[in-house]
């Protein structure tokens, strides 16, 4: 037979083919397998997103933004301005009045005239009305306030837009709804306003810290001189331009811009009755030795006599401080890990770790050490870092050059003590501040990055053995502002949140805010509870 059939051809072909298979798989034997823990999706730059950048050219911002004393902006008898710039393209915003003493002392006489003529004697029913509408014209103007929000500070727009405004306008809702029924905030008591206080903000959460400090102010009948942070002035002075809308009395609410001298400016007014801060320890510490030497007799331009109108004895005002933080967040081998990962990655990098209560000391049991790295890891290396506006960034700016070289000389200390980093690889932007999602390894509780508040996206990972090696590490610490427990069992977070000394402390979840649930710290985080019926508690005198 000179041809083959049909089928012996096929079943020729068949066999070279297994014999090319059997081959491959030779070669594929002789090269290691990944096992399979070990193994990872690695998409390069396959999947990039394409820009999904907010729109910022509907919202004009004023080139210049001037003080709001009694209802009206006014001129700075200071006469001068300072400019705001934009921390992700370093690109100048606008320029902003700074305000002096006398400034600042206007703005007082403002806000004592309205405490005397208008605000403490309108029924609650009629401030609640005034915060109802703040918050109804807030909620509208979400999106323009996101926008700014995040150009002003540097913050991903999916948490100015999805985070940040929803709680602005909640704390108007929830304090709102109070004002009316403060008797039955505080049943057998007659609660009455504390008269003008005098309010400091810091960068890192600018309109939520204004809305955390106005709100129950407000409800309760008092009035207000707002100092936000020189970087992050802009939105506080667009909540003024809502307060106008929503004809909010004048003098009511007044708002001093500058630096920090205008602070100081705001604490040694001689007129106040109630003084918040929220910001560093160590201005924290600076006001309370400031308003601790204060004394009836001292207070030589009161016009209360020596006694503030807040009644207390010594004259001084009544003080709330929320300072700095150093979390902990225990992570017990019985965790369910994956969502105890995302747990740790939104604690320490939400706003670029620029929260006083970041996760930014991770204790992790020992027996789970080596897997908890390998999935941190992988995870920071999704993250995306980058233009703030885009949608899809998930890490923003630093919010300025100061802040980004403290968190570079921290990192820096950490490993010339000892500690091994991990940086998501990725190419920062060429202009503006940046610094990359960081973990500290090796580190120990003598190393500086264990102790001292960063304020930045570098998270210090350290271990433990045993509940009590846990809380006793975890408390071993100037601060106690807030931590975090991660394990399925019911018992060990009680056992945990009996013995943290901490505020505030999250149970298998991290972050998470609502306006009817108190908020401060212990030890060096400060005094005092924001949010809640404490976050009332702190505006009213209680007879
Ligand atoms: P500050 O504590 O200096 O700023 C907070 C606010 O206080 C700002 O409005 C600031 O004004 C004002 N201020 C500054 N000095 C005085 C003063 N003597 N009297 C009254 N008010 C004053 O914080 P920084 O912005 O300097 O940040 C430094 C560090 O503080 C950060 O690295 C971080 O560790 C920590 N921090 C903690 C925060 C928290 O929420 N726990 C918030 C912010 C910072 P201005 O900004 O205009 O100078």
């Amino acid at each position: 037979m000179k041809t083959k059939s049909k089928a012996a051809k096929i079943s020729v072909r068949l066999r070279s083919a297994s014999a090319r298979q059997a081959k491959r798989a030779v070669a594929a034997s002789t090269h290691a397998v990944v096992p399979l823990k070990e193994r990872r999706l690695n998409f390069g730059n396959q999947w990039d997103f394409a820009p999904a950048p907010e729109d910022s050219r509907n919202y004009v911002i004023a080139p210049r933004h001037e003080l709001f004393i009694n209802g009206k902006f006014v001129t700075p008898k200071s006469g001068k301005y300072f400019e705001s710039v934009n921390p992700a393209t370093e690109q100048p915003l606008t320029t902003i009045a700074a305000a002096n003493a006398e400034d600042v002392d206007s703005a007082v006489k403002a806000a004592r005239k309205a405490y005397d003529k208008v605000w403490s004697r309108m029924p609650g029913r009629e401030r609640g009305k005034y915060l109802y509408r703040i918050a109804r014209i807030i909620q509208e103007k979400a999106r323009e306030l996101a926008v700014l929000e995040t150009m002003d500070g540097g913050k991903p727009i999916k948490e100015s837009r999805d985070v940040d405004l929803p709680l602005v306008a909640a704390h108007f809702f929830y304090y709102a709804g109070w004002a009316d029924k403060l008797k039955y905030a505080f049943p057998g008591k007659t609660p009455s306003p504390l008269g003008v206080a005098g309010q400091i903000i810091p960068w890192n959460f600018p309109l939520l810290m204004a809305a955390w400090k106005i709100a129950p102010a407000l409800a309760c009948g008092n009035t207000v001189v707002l100092k936000p942070a020189e970087t992050t002035s802009i939105t506080a002075l667009r909540l003024a331009q809502i307060f106008q809308e929503a004809e909010l009395p004048d003098g009511v609410v007044n708002i001093v811009t500058g630096a920090g001298e205008t602070g100081a400016a705001l604490v040694n007014h001689p007129d106040l009755d109630k003084i918040a801060f929220t910001g560093s320890t160590e201005v924290g510490k600076v006001i309370a030795r400031t308003i601790a030497g204060r004394s009836a007799g001292l207070r030589p331009g009161s016009t209360s006599g020596g006694l503030n109108r807040a009644g207390s004895e010594s004259g001084a005002p009544r003080l709330t401080l929320e300072l700095g933080g150093k979390a902990a967040n225990i992570l017990f081998e019985d965790a369910p890990l994956d969502q105890a990962i995302e747990g740790v990655i939104a604690g320490i990098y939400f706003n670029q770790g620029h929260v006083c209560c970041a996760g930014s000391r991770l204790f992790v049991q020992e027996g789970i050490y080596s897997s908890v790295i390998k999935k941190l890891r992988d995870r920071i290396q999704t993250l995306r870092v980058g233009n703030p506006l885009d949608k899809n960034t998930d890490i923003g700016a630093i919010n300025s050059k100061p802040q980004l070289d403290k968190i570079k000389m921290l990192v820096q200390s950490g490993i010339d003590e000892g500690a091994k980093l991990t940086q998501t690889q990725c190419v920062l932007p060429s202009k503006g501040y940046w610094f990359p999602p960081t973990f500290l390894t090796g580190v120990t509780q003598a190393h500086r990055v264990a102790t001292e508040e960063i304020f930045g996206p570098v998270l210090s990972v350290m271990t433990f053995r045993t509940p009590e090696e846990a809380f006793e590490r975890a408390n071993h610490i100037p601060y106690g502002l807030s931590a975090g427990v991660w394990t399925d069992k019911g018992s060990k977070i009680f056992k945990m949140v009996n013995q943290l000394r901490a505020g505030v402390v999250w149970a298998n979840t991290y972050n998470k805010f609502d306006p009817a649930s108190p908020f401060g710290g212990y030890k060096e985080s400060g005094f005092g509870r924001e949010g809640g019926l404490q976050g009332l508690a702190a505006y009213c005198r209680l007879d």
